[in-house]
């Protein structure tokens, strides 16, 4: 998710040439996750995720960069969250498209 590196297999899927577009999903926060507060809100249910802003954006995006804010700390969702599976890819059209 958002990956400083390109971790992608296929040439064509890389998050360099993405506009971190996952990063406007709801991210759940797991135990062991170790979130700076001010990055993290309680959800209607109680449970903690990552806080966005107005913009839609996950509040630990750097807005200039594109890139995560926290990534050697970023949750167990962004880790495990592959750049060129379907979801990506899916999260990529709807960008271009201005879905959701
Ligand atoms: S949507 Fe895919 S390509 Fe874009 S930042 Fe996320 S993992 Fe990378
Ligand atoms: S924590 Fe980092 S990788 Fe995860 S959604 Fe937020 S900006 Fe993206």
């Amino acid at each position: 998710m958002n990956a400083q590196t390109d971790m992608s297999n296929t040439p064509e899927i890389t998050c360099s040439t993405c506009e971190a577009c996952c990063c406007r999903l709801e991210v759940m926060l797991m135990a062991g996750d170790d979130i700076p507060a001010a990055f993290t809100r309680q959800d209607r249910w109680g449970g903690w995720v990552m806080a966005r802003r107005d913009d839609g954006w996950c509040a630990a995006l750097d807005r200039d960069t594109m890139l995560c804010r926290i990534y050697e700390r970023r949750p167990v969702i962004c880790r495990e969250y592959q750049a060129g599976d379907s979801d990506c890819i899916t999260q990529r059209a709807q960008m271009v498209t201005g879905g959701r």
